[in-house]
């Protein structure tokens, strides 16, 4: 554990998944240790580090790291988004990597797991200068990445105007016009729904989980943390469904309306102009904005991480729980720590783990690359349709598998049993590579 080798994220990531696994790999233990299963599954099957070298607008050159991280390929080409954040360092791209691999499984659809990204920060920064990053990006990635190897997507930092620099980019380098990126624009290979999917998908799950636990979605009270593409849909799809949602937040702070968020306010504030959240506490009357961190403090039913990993911790388990909260789902990648995940399910809060919650994103990028190979567009309805199903299919087997091994109710152990189980068999029939 020399400390330029530790990687805290992905640790905590692999810990909780072989933990709750325990029951699986006691009944296989003898068959998964000949062929050393567990040991080949968290070793990526290739990592990809690279400079990322671009000139900023007044002439001056900067450099960033990029990654790529092919984990598992056993069920289907690598499929995973890249995240553009100062944080990223290669443990949370190999965080996020392995959690892909479980999540793409539970789907149902053939896709494998990868994550890549860079510590580039798109903050701030001009569309020129977000454009020659990109390409830059671009120009070394693309030589590891295509439509039957690695379809990387949209993550932090990465929306539909980084996404078509790339693919613009990939084209000009590599002479073909294939679906080797997800998340496009309409007019150039996109799905329909793609944008909606991560948050809308959130409330398919969560919707089902609570009619299966004899309680419904209309009427209650909903906290959401971010503001970017997942919690902008999933307080969109809240509300649709009949619920308030009250709170959204960025890295600096959050916002608390009495009312119920005016999503077409936020949708303006945060997706055309760009602007930071003091702007919807500005126009609207009945919204407080509090600077720093706080969301978890306002009394809900229901409670939405949608902002990044570890957000929601003890702490604010602990305010939830005292507050009569009934069910947490995760909208972003691991955003309750491994405590407050504990205390949460030991205190009776149904809790949703986001390889669950948040699948309905990578389902629907995998619909994307079903309409490009196809050279076809489906409409809205019909995409959004077969994300509404694909979300209650992953409730309904995570709930089985968790029974299956007399953990009823036990979601974070349900879904990386059936996540596990389907590769598993997989890399068992391809032999030892
Ligand atoms: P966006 O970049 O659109 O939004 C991220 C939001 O989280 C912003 O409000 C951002 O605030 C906030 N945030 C980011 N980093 C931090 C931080 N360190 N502390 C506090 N707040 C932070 O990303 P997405 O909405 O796409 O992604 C959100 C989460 O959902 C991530 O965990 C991602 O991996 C996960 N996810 C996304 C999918 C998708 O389809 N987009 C699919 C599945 C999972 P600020 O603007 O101030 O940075």
């Amino acid at each position: 554990e020399r400390k330029d080798y530790y990687e805290p994220e992905f640790v905590q990531a692999v810990s909780e998944v072989l933990n709750s696994l325990r029951p699986v790999i006691d009944a296989n233990e003898k068959k998964y240790r000949q062929v050393a299963l567990l040991e080949r599954i968290i070793e990526p099957e290739r990592i990809l580090r690279f400079r990322v070298p671009w000139i900023d607008d007044k002439g001056q050159v900067h450099v960033n790291r990029g990654y790529r991280v092919q984990f598992n390929s056993a069920i289907g080409p690598y499929k995973g988004g890249l995240r553009l954040h100062p944080s990223v360092n290669l443990g949370i791209i190999k965080f996020l990597g392995f959690e892909q691999i479980f999540k793409n499984s539970l789907t149902g659809l053939p896709i494998g797991g990868g994550k890549g990204g860079s510590d580039f920060d798109p903050k701030g920064k001009s569309d020129r200068e977000i454009m020659m990053f990109c390409q830059s990006f671009m120009t070394e990635l693309c030589k590891v990445i295509g439509a039957d190897t690695d379809v990387p997507a949209g993550d932090i930092g990465t929306g539909a105007r980084e996404i078509g620099y790339m693919f613009g980019q990939y084209k000009r380098i590599c002479g073909t016009y294939e679906g080797v990126l997800t998340g496009k624009g309409l007019s150039f290979g996109g799905s329909l729904a793609r944008t909606e999917a991560t948050g809308y998908g959130l409330l398919y799950f969560t919707e089902e989980m609570l009619k299966c636990n004899d309680s419904t979605i209309e009427g209650k009270t909903v906290c959401v943390s971010g503001s970017g593409n997942v919690a902008i849909y999933a307080v969109e799809k809240a509300q649709m469904l009949g619920a308030k949602v009250v709170t959204v937040s960025d890295s600096t702070g959050w916002v608390y309306d009495k009312d119920g968020i005016d999503v077409a306010l936020l949708k303006d504030i945060k997706e055309n102009r760009r602007e930071r959240l003091t702007a919807y506490a500005e126009a609207r009357p009945s919204a407080q904005y509090h600077a720093g961190r706080g969301v978890w403090q306002i009394k809900c039913d229901v409670a939405l991480p949608c902002a990044t990993q570890n957000e929601l911790t003890i702490d604010d388990a602990k305010l939830l729980v005292e507050n009569g909260c009934i069910a947490v789902a995760e909208g972003a990648n691991m955003p309750t720590t491994l405590e407050a995940t504990k205390y949460l399910q030991e205190h009776g809060v149904m809790f949703a783990p986001g390889k669950a919650a948040n699948a309905g994103g990578v389902a629907t990028s995998a619909l994307e690359m079903s309409q490009n190979s196809e050279r076809v567009s489906w409409t809205f309805e019909k995409v959004d349709a077969k994300l509404k199903d694909i979300m209650i299919n992953i409730y309904h087997n995570i709930d089985n598998a968790a029974k299956k091994y007399g953990l009823d109710g036990d979601y974070v152990a349900g879904a990386n049993i059936a996540g596990f189980e389907k590769v598993a068999d997989a890399m068992m029939a391809q032999g030892i590579v």
